[in-house]
């Protein structure tokens, strides 16, 4: 698609970035290249300013209770007025785990202080504490983000989320835990807005969920966009790869 561009913001890449969650952005630039759309990636960092209006796609990974702290406040300072605007605006963000955690009212950890957050999905997060145990293991969701197929991944998580009225899930658990082992909702969508506790990473084996996310970016300044069909023969073999993996844990 000569003449299309993708501007995307990848918001604390250093710090807010695990097991593989990098991957994320791979597959976005590629999938969006391999349609002849310039992609540019910019990184932004804490202390770094944000402008509304620069980006159509943010990314936000995860991280340990540590690395939320430190971007708590970044994200509820000048940040979060952008992306707010950003997203009245019809940009898409996508965040994982601790990141998504952050995109809510509040993560209460099992020590210290809650992190603040900036409330724009209507979820609140909780850690039971040290007699909780961790969510972690392969995950299989289904999504009617991904054409109702399945989404497949990993999770490791303390925190249990809750959602409020304003989001709904990404999709329904399969296979593991999701938000918070319990309900067997998974993430967390609100219009333009996705949080997911599934690395892996997620989106290079789920190729439906890139593609909607890319048709979702471009829309605010190309309208419906038609997305080429690719050769997604490795990242099918990948996903039946994981969903076999899943159905059999060792
Ligand atoms: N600190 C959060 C939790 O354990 C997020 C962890 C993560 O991003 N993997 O709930």
């Amino acid at each position: 698609m000569p003449g299309m561009d993708l501007r995307i913001c990848h918001l604390y890449p250093d710090l807010l970035n695990l097991y593989g969650d990098r991957g994320n952005l791979m597959a976005l630039v590629n999938r969006a290249r391999w349609r002849g759309i310039d992609v540019r990636v910019d990184e932004i960092d804490l202390g770094d300013s944000l402008r509304a209006g620069a980006h159509d796609l943010y990314f936000i990974g995860g991280g340990e209770d540590r690395q939320q702290v430190l971007a708590a406040p970044d994200l509820r300072g000048s940040k979060r007025e952008a992306l707010g605007q950003a997203v009245a605006r019809g940009a898409v963000v996508l965040a994982v785990c601790g990141g998504y955690q952050l995109l809510g009212h509040y993560y209460r950890p099992a020590e210290g202080d809650d992190l603040i957050g900036i409330g724009l999905l209507d979820i609140t997060t909780e850690h039971p504490g040290s007699h909780g145990r961790r969510l972690i293991g392969n995950i299989v969701i289904r999504s009617p983000l991904a054409g109702g197929h399945t989404l497949v991944g990993f999770e490791n998580h303390g925190g249990r989320t809750r959602l409020g009225k304003a989001v709904r899930p990404l999709g329904t658990v399969l296979t593991g835990f999701g938000n918070n082992g319990e309900d067997r909702g998974e993430g967390a969508v609100s219009g333009t807005v996705v949080g997911t506790y599934i690395h892996g990473p997620l989106l290079p084996k789920n190729p439906a969920l890139t593609d909607y996310l890319l048709g979702l970016a471009l829309r605010p300044r190309y309208g419906e966009v038609f997305l080429q069909t690719l050769d997604d023969r490795l990242e099918l073999a990948a996903h039946a790869a994981a969903l076999t993996h899943a159905a059999s844990p060792v």
